[in-house]
Formats: structure tokens, sequence, C-alpha cells
């Protein structure tokens, strides 16, 4: 078996695999509505909101252009803060929908203070909670709450790709209106499904837009239990199997994820590797190539350990690696890999 340590998909949770072994449902019968609306619950309580789950059939960035579409309108202001590929991407997004976007760019690494996005004059804040492609964390609460203070009336959409599961995540506690997500990150599920999450106040604000993904008429299907297309059923079951295991003991499966991300970081310091971000996300470590090393030498030495591991991304592109325990890893096997990456420096 390969030790998959990159930053998803990720290793998947037993209870995963379990639930793929089963049979054939048809997503038009009883024990398939059910089983879509025990999904849509517990992600529910997984997002932390009094709100709705809808569930998608694509990935990550499928909920992140789903959010943008349903919430905002085209020639709307929009304040995106830049600090790495992924916040980059909602940029793009947001672009793409016709929205008039203030770009607030930060160098990789870096995450925006909240006196940064206290600017009036916007309909919308986007966020990336954990930017992956950095291993920085943003202080979401603090953001959500100065944009707001700013913005009473504007909305604040949130990337939560590889923060649900491995890090605390609210919605309307933390003044976050609407999040993105998806099944192969902290979910430990096959990579397949998409997740937009919705709080009250941004369901009362969605707005038809485009076809299949078009949110007003996914609620109305969803809260029946079906999706308007045909959904990934078989990952819905993966997704609902998941979630009952790991919810009841939420905060002891973060306190692993934070506790195996910092033996990462740990391991990279005793070697004299720099860290990539100054605030941690626990999704990911990431480090800066010792001088004079390829990203190349790197990737092979750990390779040869039967273990896949990430490079950087965008201007990050051959300058970093990042390594990731946000799959399925017990405290043990979590030594056993930060054993591996010192014999893996040794070479
Ligand atoms: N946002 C973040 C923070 C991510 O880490 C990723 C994937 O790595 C995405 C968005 C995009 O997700 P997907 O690749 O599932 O479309």
């Amino acid at each position: 078996m390969d030790w998959l340590l990159t930053p998803g998909p990720v290793r998947l949770h037993p209870k995963a695999l379990q639930a793929l072994a089963r049979p054939q449902l048809h997503h038009r019968t009883e024990p398939a509505r059910e089983l879509f609306l025990k999904a849509r619950t517990l992600l529910q309580e997984a997002f932390r909101t009094q709100g709705e789950v809808l569930i998608l059939t694509g990935s990550g960035t499928l909920a992140m252009e789903a959010l943008v579409l349903n919430l905002f309108a085209p020639g709307e202001r929009v304040l995106v803060p830049v600090y790495g590929k992924f916040s980059e991407r909602f940029a793009e997004i947001a672009e793409s929908a016709g929205l008039e976007v203030d770009r607030l760019e930060l160098p990789y690494g870096k995450v925006p203070t909240p006196e940064r996005v206290a600017r009036p004059g916007y309909a919308g804040l986007l966020l990336v909670h954990s930017e992956t492609s950095t291993g920085a964390l943003a202080d979401l609460p603090a953001l959500a709450q100065a944009f707001r203070e700013a913005n009473p009336e504007g909305l604040v959409g949130a990337d939560m790709v590889t923060s649900l599961l491995v890090r605390e995540v609210a919605l309307e506690a933390w003044g976050v209106d609407a999040a993105a997500s998806g099944s192969q990150k902290g979910l430990m599920c096959p990579p397949g499904l998409g997740f937009v999450a919705l709080s009250p106040r941004a369901l009362e604000r969605l707005r038809p837009r485009g076809y299949y993904l078009d949110l007003t008429r996914e609620l109305k299907a969803q809260r029946e239990g079906e999706s308007a297309w045909t959904p990934a059923i078989n990952l819905v079951g993966a997704v609902a199997a998941v979630l009952e295991e790991v919810l009841p003991r939420l905060e002891a499966h973060l306190a692993l994820k934070a506790w195996q991300n910092d033996l990462l970081y740990q391991v990279g310091e005793e070697l004299g590797l720099l860290a990539v971000p100054e605030a941690r996300s626990p999704a990911v470590a990431a480090f800066h190539l010792p001088e004079g090393v390829p990203y190349r030498a790197v990737k092979e030495a750990f390779a040869r350990r039967h273990a896949v591991i990430a490079g950087g991304q965008g201007p990050l592109k051959g300058k970093i690696f990042r390594l990731s325990l946000m799959g399925h890893y017990d405290r043990y096997e979590a030594l056993g890999v930060a054993a591996l990456f010192k014999e893996a420096f040794a070479d």
C-alpha cells in the first residue's frame, strides 16, 4: 500500500470503503431517499448550520462556483483576498460569473487581517479558510465579523474544502453565510461530491442561476431526499457512513488531526526545513525546499518509501513540498510517517 500523504484525495476511511461495497441503490427509491436525507442532516451538523446543505455531483470547485453563481448577480462587487491558488480560483470564478471583483493580493503563505477586509461597499466577501496551496489558515470568524460590520447586507462565502472535519468550522456562529467543500479531503471519502452549505440568511438570498448548477431547483429536490439529476448515491452513502462514525467524537478527531500535522512540522523543523505559512492549517504541512534540492529529488525519496507527496502550485511550484495526514491515519501510523519523513531526508 502506498502512503497517500497528499492533501486530497486522501487515504480512505474504512467506513467509506465498507459503504462503497454495498449493492447499487436506485436513486428514486425510498432507501436512497432516506440515505440522502441522512447525509444532508449529518452534513448540516458538520458545517454547524441551521440552514441547509446541498450535495452536488462534482468536486469542490463546482461547489465554489455554485455558491458564487446562486448568491451574487452579475455586476455586484465582491472582495476577494488572494493568498494562494484556491483564493485565486475564487476570484477567477467570481470574474467568470460577471461579478466586479476587487482582489486583495497578499504574498502566498500569508493570510488577510480583519482590518484589510473591513471595507464598505461590497455585496460579498469570498474567503478560503484553509489555503491548501500554502498550508495557511485564515481567521474566518474575525474576518467575517470585520467584513459584516462594514457591510451589514453583504454575504460571506467561504471555501471550507480542507477545513471541514479537519478543523472546527461553524456557519452562523462565525458570521459565514455560505460554504463550499468536497468529499475527498477531511471526509476521507473518494472524490466526486461537492457540498454547498447555506445559512438561513443565504437561503433567503438564493436566486436561480444556470441550469445544472441552479441551487433553487436542487433545494426543492433535495428537501425530498432526491437530486434534480442522477446523484452519485454510492458516494453519498460513503459520506453518511463516515460522518456517522466521526461526528459523535468530533472533538477527539480534530485534536488528532492537529497533533498529526504538528508532528509533521516538528520533524520538518528538526530537519532544518523552513515552514511556508505563518498561521498553520491542520490540513497540510508545507515546507520550502532546501537550497539546491529540486522537488523531483524529494518526491523520489518519498516514492522509494512508497509514499506520495505534493509539490507547490502557482508561484510556489518547484519551491515547496507539502505533506498531509488529513486522511484516515491513527496516531501510530502518523508516527510511522514521521519516521519515513526523516529517512527520506537522510538519503
Ligand atoms: N479549495 C481548496 C482549499 C482545495 O484544497 C481544493 C482542492 O485541493 C479545492 C478548493 C478544489 O477542489 P477540487 O479539486 O475538489 O475541485
